[in-house]
């Protein structure tokens, strides 16, 4: 089984010194603030790459992949935007830095475009499906973002994804980790009866089958992970064709659910049930 329940995070950093203004580096990491200081020769194993443009400024992280491959493909993206078969607007981009007169691999390593460009892997498929947040540490950053993200071409957001600033040591990295003590999840299984019928089909759902159900851990209702899949699909008239949802009510209490959350909860079940065994 692969590793789970990681922190992933996608990040760019800023150079602070003065003979590498706008000099930019997006890299991914589960533990920003280490890789931070690695970046800065604080502690050793840095990337060699950044060490010339010493020191750096962590500028703002993305969050919440569903997996390690699922953060590097994302990483790759905000890399190489004009390259990724992602994203239709890296040739309005080619064009405008053309007017400046920089060639477009230039301009690509740049702050402003390094914001555009996770502007637009955010807001395209198969990103923008994904339960993805963004971290900013300062206002101003934030703002620039915000700014240049949809004055660009008007395009907004997926509204499932959340903005947040602050230091660094403010992400929810509790969230992510495997921490059995506090975790809701984790009691709320531990009180699953060995079978209990799924709250959609009526068909036994059982608790050793970690992979195959999702919870609500308002109501405690507990359906097949396919049961709730197809319910929130049809419920989510912006899904046609999509296979997978990315957020919806539960079918019992009416709670917001994000898809992202139940999988890293059935993750988790998933990992606990292997250490019990
Ligand atoms: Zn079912
Ligand atoms: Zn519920």
């Amino acid at each position: 089984m692969e590793p789970s329940c990681v922190f992933y995070s996608c990040y760019l950093i800023r150079s602070l010194n003065p003979d590498y203004p706008n000099r930019v580096y997006v890299g991914s990491t589960p533990d920003p603030i280490k890789r931070l200081r690695q970046h800065n020769g604080e502690i050793t194993q840095g990337a060699k790459k950044t060490t010339p443009y010493r020191p750096w400024e962590m500028v703002m992280l993305v969050y919440g992949f569903p997996s390690n491959l699922c953060a590097l493909a994302f990483e790759n993206a905000w890399q190489h935007p004009l390259e990724s078969r992602h994203l239709k607007r890296s040739k309005c981009y080619a064009n405008k830095d053309n007017a400046f007169g920089m060639s477009s691999k230039q301009h690509a390593n740049l702050l402003l475009s390094k914001m555009r460009a996770v502007h637009d892997v955010l807001s395209t498929k198969p990103f923008s499906r994904w339960p993805l947040n963004i971290h900013f540490i300062t206002p101003a950053f934030k703002c620039l973002f915000e700014a240049e993200g949809q004055g660009m071409a008007g395009i907004l957001l997926p509204h499932h994804i959340k903005t947040t600033l602050g230091p660094l040591t403010n992400l929810p990295l509790k969230k992510f980790q495997l921490d059995k003590k506090d975790d809701p999840v984790y009691h709320n299984f531990c009180s699953m009866a060995d079978k209990v019928p799924c709250y959609m089909c009526k068909l036994d759902v059982e608790k050793k089958n970690t992979q195959a159900f999702v919870g609500c851990l308002d109501c405690k209702m507990v359906t097949h992970l396919r049961c709730l899949a197809s319910h929130l699909l049809l419920m989510d008239s912006d899904s046609d064709n999509e296979l997978v949802p990315v957020k919806g009510k539960c079918p019992k209490c009416d709670t917001d659910m994000l898809w992202g959350d139940l999988i890293q909860a059935l993750k988790k079940r998933s990992t606990w049930a292997l250490e019990e065994q």
